[in-house]
């Protein structure tokens, strides 16, 4: 599957907030949002528009996208998968998204950012229920055990990322035993631990049923 390959920190100025792409990067004084927040392009010190309407919801709808590094196509699937589910639509889309394997192997810190743990997926580090699994995309169910492969286990890129998220707060929708480098789904995403950054669901929900 497709993925963006440009510059990620252009992405957090164009939203004007940090989007943490970047891993350790996002928590330092070298962000790109603490160091000039202001919009990439040639016009990007002219005062930032006012957004009203379809702007407001083209820019949340980005934000998330942006977030979980999906791209438009496949952005709109889970959300016309959502709009047939039962539930609040906005919802049901974020808990998706935040059941994608390579967000799940993010939030148990076995990567530093959603990006590497994309990689780590893709290079079959990863396995669930013993089972290898290099599909980023790959939606975990509860009860489903998540795990660095055997094999895996000494890699020092992993070593170090379990290290530098040591102080990142496990949802309490996930339980991670961190010095085995293995977790378990014990639950459904909660909405108020979904996103780190602010975001108004409804208005990506307004957007796509224009
Ligand atoms: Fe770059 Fe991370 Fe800062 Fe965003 S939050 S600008 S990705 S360093």
């Amino acid at each position: 599957m497709a993925r963006y390959l440009g510059p990620v920190c252009r992405l957090c100025r164009r939203e004007g907030m940090k989007l943490f792409l970047k891993g350790e990067r996002c928590h330092s004084e070298k962000c790109a949002i603490e160091k000039r927040n202001i919009p990439p392009g040639q016009h990007g010190r002219d005062r930032r528009p006012k957004l009203m309407g379809y702007g407001l919801q083209l820019r949340e709808k980005q934000r998330a996208r942006r977030v979980y590094g999906v791209l438009e196509r496949q952005f709109r699937n889970y959300f016309e998968k959502a709009a047939k589910m039962k539930g609040i639509t906005g919802e049901t889309l974020l808990s998706m998204l935040e059941r994608r394997l390579d967000n799940v192997v993010y939030r148990m810190g076995f990567g530093t950012s959603r990006a590497q743990s994309r990689q780590l997926v893709r290079h079959g580090h990863i396995q669930v229920n013993g089972r290898k699994v290099n599909i980023p995309s790959f939606e975990v169910k509860t009860g489903d055990v998540i795990e660095v492969r055997e094999k895996s286990r000494k890699n020092p890129t992993i070593l170090a990322a379990r290290d530098a998220t040591a102080h990142q707060p496990v949802p309490s929708w996930l339980e991670v035993d961190r010095e085995a480098l293995r977790g378990r789904v014990i639950g459904a995403p909660r909405r108020d631990e979904l996103v780190q950054i602010q975001l108004n669901e409804q208005l990506i929900v307004e957007l796509y049923s224009k």
